[in-house]
């Protein structure tokens, strides 16, 4: 059985989430379905948090609500103290919706557009992420014309590449994003910025990408932000007073990651950044982090119910759920793993292994291939670790409505986004008057 759930089986063998009945919930909001365990959301950022406070730096935990973002999530984010990315006007306008306090917003991309960042000075966000020469203009513009000033930091890609699927690299000098360190890049942006009254510069920015396991990657690019903090000081006068490292800490899905906990990471980037502000006689700078998958993947479980089978002799069987690649692209997108476990008994023995299809039309939708128990159609699998980038990426292709998201938390749940209807699928579209 799976480690990960021993806890989580109630009385009459179910899984439960949040100590609610996985069963019940799926019979009381159908499938598919997409539950959190709200709880273990607060865990995570409480865990940063307490990091920073033992390190006793100034520090802010800045949820990349790319991750999973929705009123309800906000909520639970600013309730927990954390601050916010958001990368578009409609992330901004849902943490708004949400109440989420402004100045805890950093603004993040690498084309913005006028209208974003109009919206982002409007709103007056706490700090605008600066991503390239173009956006330093567009911002000015926005600026002059609202008679206003913001804070901002500058996004850099400090040339290190960790370990990890291609896709999920954005530190690395072929990049698109950030200013380019080696050619002078970045230091042009600074002397921009710091010649503009209306911009406030902050300090520094990088994140080197996603699902990394190494702790290497991220010590070497904090050392990296320190140097060019380092000769921001001594060759324009400048000197960061934040340091923001980005997130992208790596959780586990399968059993074979063997991932460290989120929080340690943290030690390891607090450690290099003082050491090497020590070394050079820099001050200590407030340090940012921006996990997104590490607070909301593990707390995050789609529901399926299971369909129809297709057995090939000799073959590995295909076993279809009610979902796939519309609530879950990840496996499609950028061969993602993930565990799945039958949730109406998590303790049946596995006696399979099966291709686990989604019910959309490509030959790509699978959502794992994997072990399981003997199941049989009505079955409901749950797919764990599924909360970061699944439902944010959802889509309605083939007309599927997404699912619903349900925050489970202390044996109580609640629709926090509702499924979506027939006629919310179309109600965008009008007839072609021939
Ligand atoms: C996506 C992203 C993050 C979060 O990455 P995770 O892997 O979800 O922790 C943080 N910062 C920036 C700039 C990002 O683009």
């Amino acid at each position: 059985m799976n480690s990960q759930v021993t806890n989580q089986i109630n009385q009459v063998g179910h899984l439960t989430i949040g100590g609610v009945d996985s069963i019940d919930l799926a019979r009381e909001y159908g499938t598919p379905l997409v539950v959190y365990d709200v709880n273990q959301i607060r865990h995570q950022i409480r865990a940063f948090k307490k990091v920073f406070e033992e390190e006793q730096v100034d520090y802010a935990v800045s949820y990349a609500s790319k991750a999973f973002a929705a009123i309800a999530m906000y909520q639970v984010a600013s309730e927990e103290g954390a601050s916010t990315d958001v990368v578009s006007a409609g992330e901004l306008y849902t943490a708004l919706k949400a109440g989420f306090p402004m100045e805890r917003v950093s603004f993040h991309g690498n084309n913005k557009s006028k209208a974003e960042l109009e919206m982002a000075v409007k709103k007056h966000v706490g700090k605008i992420m600066i991503d390239n020469f173009y956006e330093i203009d567009l911002l000015n513009e926005v600026l002059e014309k609202n008679n206003s000033e913001i804070n901002v930091m500058l996004r850099v890609t400090p040339g290190i590449s960790a370990h990890t699927h291609e896709y999920d690299q954005t530190g690395q000098v072929d990049s698109k994003f950030g200013f380019d360190i080696e050619s002078g890049q970045a230091d042009l942006a600074l002397e921009k910025v710091l010649a503009n009254p209306r911009m406030h510069m902050l300090g520094l920015h990088a994140h080197i990408g996603s699902q990394i396991f190494e702790l290497n990657g991220f010590e070497m690019a904090a050392a990296k932000l320190i140097e060019i903090a380092v000769s921001w000081r001594k060759n324009h006068d400048y000197t960061a007073q934040v340091i923001n490292v980005g997130g992208g800490f790596g959780i586990k899905y399968v059993a074979e990651d063997h991932p460290l906990k989120p929080e340690e990471f943290v030690k390891a980037i607090i450690k290099t950044i003082k050491s090497e502000a020590a070394k050079n006689n820099f001050p200590i700078p407030e340090i940012d982090i921006e996990p997104g998958r590490s607070i909301v993947g593990p707390a995050g479980y789609n529901l399926y119910t299971v369909g129809s089978r297709k057995d090939v002799p000799g073959l590995i069987p295909y076993l279809a759920v009610d979902g796939g690649m519309g609530d879950n692209i990840r496996p499609a997108l950028y061969q993602a793993k993930y565990e799945a476990i039958l949730a109406n008994d998590p303790r049946k023995k596995t006696i399979q292994k099966v291709h686990l299809a989604g019910k959309y039309c490509e030959s790509g939708d699978i959502l794992a291939d994997t072990e399981l128990p003997d199941v049989k159609p009505g079955d409901i699998l749950a797919m764990l670790d599924t909360g970061a980038y699944g439902y944010s990426m959802a889509s309605n292709y083939n007309r599927n409505p997404r699912p619903a998201v349900v925050f489970a938390e202390n044996g109580q749940a609640q629709v926090v986004i509702k499924r979506e209807s027939l006629m919310d699928l179309v109600h965008l579209d009008q007839s072609y008057n021939v």
